[in-house]
């Protein structure tokens, strides 16, 4: 069998050990150190926020970022339903409401008028009402709020989200943002970057993301007193004392100074990352354009995509029958991984009976979408191996 093509591994470039090296050579072997605070820096510099927390996971920088906004049980968090289950778990971590908020066609992102319904319909009391929530709403704790306590956008594959209509219904009802870039660094619409548009944005360095740590995550905002606050719940929220004292629940949430150092190095390489995914889609692209049935997801005008990963519609409508698992099954006997485009918040068992809705983008999506083989470090042989696959199957 040749040697499995996987869907976005990890690709270190020629520093990364370096730093890793020199903390181990200063004994900086701790969740902080001159790593972490370089690593803040060369995050704040790339998304042009001013405020940086290294963390030890995408999913603690959104679950902090909701603890901020006090977000308490019984609260409602607008989030988008195409999408990783990291952007809602946070959300029931703290015992609120998820309502799901469906993806429009151009971006594969929230539908900025289904949030206005989402939200309208929040207000309006109607959504304690819906026998869909798991428990009778009469058990439910009472909200806080009727208005949702934040909302939480997500640019899937890189593809940046409608910020400009979405922040302006967040403005209309003053809700916080809360931007989940995980997939997105370095993307932008018109030069501003993808984690820079929220209250809050939140990144992610998992071995699978456009530049890895292992594991980890930060947490951006413009808010000085916001990160500060992060950082200390992030580190068991001690007080000052000489002893150990807490006024606060605290969480274990920095990142390690060894894993800043690969983040380091891997900043240095980020735009030829960013170019190397974006080479890739346009590679599919080439090979794939004029097979009928099969469509990809164009940047809308002043939208820049890193790219993250690319991937495919198939209809078989149009394909003569062949459907998107029947290309996934033929990649996988090739020893080439792909996979469907992320199940739905609102298809999930663990989530099916919140609120949701609809505009029937994202079903569709998940139905006919297949995500490609998308690492940076794909090399020609790879693509001839997947170019061979995709032929034979589609018949081009
Ligand atoms: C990866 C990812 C996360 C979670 O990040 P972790 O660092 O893996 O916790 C959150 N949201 C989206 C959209 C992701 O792709």
């Amino acid at each position: 069998m040749r040697p499995r093509i996987y869907l976005s591994p990890p690709h270190m470039g020629n520093t990364e050990q370096a730093f890793v090296n020199d903390a181990f050579a200063t004994n900086w072997i701790a969740p902080l150190g001159p790593n972490v605070d370089g690593f803040e820096a060369d995050l704040a510099k790339q998304t042009g926020v001013k405020h940086v927390a290294a963390l030890s996971s995408g999913t603690a920088a959104i679950h902090l970022a909701l603890i901020l906004l006090d977000v308490q049980p019984g609260d409602y968090v607008i989030c988008q339903s195409l999408t990783f289950s990291a952007s809602a778990n946070p959300i029931r971590y703290l015992g609120a409401t998820p309502v799901f908020v469906d993806s429009e066609p151009e971006t594969w992102n929230m539908c900025p008028l289904s949030l206005e319904k989402a939200i309208a319909a929040c207000t309006s009391g109607k959504i304690t009402s819906i026998s869909q929530l798991p428990v009778p709403s009469s058990q439910l704790p009472t909200p806080s709020s009727r208005l949702p306590k934040a909302i939480l956008p997500v640019h899937l594959y890189g593809m940046p989200a409608k910020m400009d209509e979405i922040l302006a219904v967040a403005a209309k009802y003053n809700i916080p943002v809360v931007e989940d870039a995980a997939e997105a660094l370095g993307s932008h619409i018109k030069g501003k970057q993808c984690g820079s548009f929220g209250d809050f944005g939140i990144l992610s360095f998992n071995g699978n993301k456009i530049i890895t740590t292992s594991g980890g995550g930060a947490l951006l905002s413009n808010n000085e007193a916001m990160i500060q606050k992060a950082r200390f719940l992030a580190t068991q929220a001690r007080d000052p004392a000489p002893h150990y004292q807490h006024s606060e629940i605290g969480y274990n949430y920095r990142m390690s100074n060894v894993l800043a150092g690969i983040g380091r190095g891997q900043m240095q390489v980020l735009s030829q990352r960013i170019a190397q995914r974006r080479a890739n889609y346009d590679f599919y692209m080439d090979l794939l354009k004029d097979v009928p049935g099969i469509s990809f997801l164009p940047e809308p005008d002043g939208f820049f995509s890193n790219r993250w990963l690319s991937s495919i519609l198939v209809d078989p409508a149009q394909t003569g029958g062949i459907t998107r698992e029947a290309i996934r099954l033929a990649m996988e006997k090739e020893n080439i991984e792909s996979r469907p485009i992320w199940k739905p918040m609102h298809q999930q068992p663990v989530f099916a009976s919140f609120p949701f809705f609809s505009t029937g983008v994202s079903d569709k999506l998940f139905q006919q979408g297949l995500c490609l083989p998308s690492g940076s470090s794909l090399t020609p042989t790879d693509r001839e191996r997947i170019a061979k696959v995709l032929r034979r199957v589609l018949e081009t």
